[in-house]
């Protein structure tokens, strides 16, 4: 299905691979005419559901950050991911991949007692140091996958891109791994512009850079992609969410910890407030936004019944997490991590404290004392979900509905065009008409397709294919009564409407998510 998907996303100009009339360079993809405005949309669901309604500041810092801030961030030292090289053809791999696809492989074909220690050496992959690696690789006698010739020792690479600043050498600096780093810096200035209390939230939404070893799999693993971060500031003596209320109920899906360390893939649904009380996750504030991700990604499309949460081991989380939970996506590829929640406790605003010898822990008047608050970070991908929408809402030719194109079921708040509009024909004053339709819409802020070329009824796969969910079509009733026909994405019936209300209604069927007549 995947392969489906990539030709269509290709085909229609969802995404476009980067410097393609040069040879593409993997882990780079352009957004399209028909992707990019999917893409803002939705950020823009995210930034209405996530920052507007919760009062979260949006900021937008810096992309290249000079070399201290990471190493006070760790990322100079620790970011990096396991590399080994084939002595024959001095082709380079990531470590843990080979070994994980080839236990996999092995797997395939064990029986009996040698599938329990494969699963058992599968389950320790996570973490493990090159030393550690290097000896699965002779005890499974691993080989090049492209030459089977015989690997070298598994060393570290720094996942970092490096760059000079200014004109003299010796100045390191990076584009950034993550957006968080620029919202820790900007801290004390938020604090204090913001009446300096806790908790604080910030947000922002942006690209970052990390230089994998073998991009792969499209949008899933790429090496500049777009995140959206949210860095919640709060005081450890207080870890509750104000508007923890309004999720308690939430119900959501962990794979726990137990689970895992049992060898089982089953996940325990639970409501938020039974993960905190079972103290399953360490407090409010990170239930809470559990909660909010679970009801974020159903209304984009993504089903209650494709994602969960995987509470990551103590050997995958680094020593001074409070917990981190990974939104994990059942998708084409396996599952998929596309949003990491991660409890950061006071480990960023100190490094940099220390690192930068400003002091950022703050004054708290109820306790007459200085704290260093505690973060919980959010941090999605946006190409990771854009993929994952794009599997989800993919409708294969030939369903229920009968059609003999391949569509998509984009909820109507992301699809990339609110409307298309399309005269019967070009002559009688039909066209005129329409285009005069497409400008009311287009003035009042749709992102409108016009479309007159082809057969109506080629008119309207093509929008299918874009998951366009309302066509409108300007006939010859329209030029006598001012009406038009509103045709539905999902079942293809239609309505007829006068002109006047197109706006509102389209406006309110896409707050309904309405996409049948
Ligand atoms: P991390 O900081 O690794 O937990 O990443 C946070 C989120 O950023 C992930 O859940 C992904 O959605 C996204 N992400 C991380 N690395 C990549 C990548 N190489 N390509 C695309 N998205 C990524």
């Amino acid at each position: 299905m995947k392969e489906e998907i990539m030709e269509i996303a290709l085909k229609r100009g969802f995404i476009i691979p980067s410097n393609e009339i040069y040879g593409q360079i993997s882990g780079f993809y352009d957004y399209g005419s028909i992707g990019a405005p999917m893409k803002r949309r939705i950020e823009n669901a995210w930034r209405k559901f996530f920052l507007l309604r919760d009062g979260v500041f949006e900021v937008e810092t810096a992309t290249i950050l000079p070399e201290i801030v990471l190493k006070a961030s760790g990322h100079v030292g620790h970011f990096g991911d396991p590399l080994v090289e084939c002595k024959t053809c001095k082709k380079k791999f990531r470590a843990d991949t080979l070994v994980a696809d080839h236990l996999a492989g092995e797997l395939e074909k064990a029986e009996g007692e040698h599938v329990k220690r494969l699963k058992e050496h599968l389950s320790r992959l996570p973490g493990m140091k090159p030393e550690e690696m290097s000896a699965k690789i002779k005890e499974f006698r691993i080989k090049c996958p492209d030459c089977e010739g015989e690997l070298a020792d598994v060393g570290w690479f720094n996942l970092m891109f490096k760059t000079n600043i200014g004109p003299i050498e010796g100045n390191p600096g990076y584009p950034r791994p993550e957006t968080a780093q620029g919202i820790f810096l900007d801290f004390p200035r938020l604090f204090r512009a913001h009446g300096t209390r806790l908790p604080l939230a910030a947000a922002q939404i942006g690209k970052s850079f990390r230089n994998e070893i073998s991009p792969r799999q499209g949008l899933i693993r790429l090496r500049e992609f777009t995140q959206m971060e949210i860095e919640y500031f709060f005081n450890p003596s207080n870890d509750k969410h104000p508007k923890f209320g309004e999720v308690a109920s939430q119900k959501i899906k962990i794979l726990t910890r137990d689970s895992q360390a049992a060898g089982k893939d089953e996940e325990t649904e639970m409501t938020a407030q039974e993960a905190v009380e079972r103290k399953i996750v360490p407090n409010q504030i990170l239930a809470y936004y559990l909660a909010r991700e679970t009801q974020f990604y159903q209304m984009m499309g993504i089903p209650y019944s494709d994602f969960r949460f995987r509470h990551m081991m103590p050997d995958e989380t680094p020593h001074y997490s409070g917990g981190n939970f990974d939104l994990e996506v059942k998708t084409s590829f396996g599952w998929i991590e596309t949003i990491g929640t991660a409890y950061r406790t006071d480990y960023d605003l100190s490094s940099h404290s220390r690192m930068s010898k400003q002091d950022l822990s703050v004054f708290i008047e109820e306790e007459k004392k200085r704290i260093m608050p505690h973060v919980i970070e959010p941090s999605f991908g946006v190409d990771r979900l854009f993929w994952c929408i794009l599997e989800k809402c993919y409708r294969e030719k030939g369903g229920a509905e009968g059609r003999d194109w391949s569509w998509f079921d984009f909820p109507p708040i992301i699809a990339p065009f609110n409307c298309a509009v399309f005269p019967l024909m070009k002559k009688d004053g039909l066209k005129e008409k329409a285009e005069e339709v497409a400008a009311i819409l287009r003035n009042d802020g749709f992102n409108c397709y016009y479309d007159e070329s082809g057969s109506v009824g080629k008119r309207y796969a093509r929008q299918d294919e874009i998951g366009t969910p309302y066509c409108i079509t300007i006939d010859y009733d329209s030029l006598k009564d001012g009406t038009v026909t509103i045709r539905f994405r999902n079942d293809g019936k239609q309505i007829r409407q006068p002109i006047s209300d197109l706006p509102s209604t389209l406006r309110k069927y896409k707050k309904e998510g309405k996409v049948t007549a």
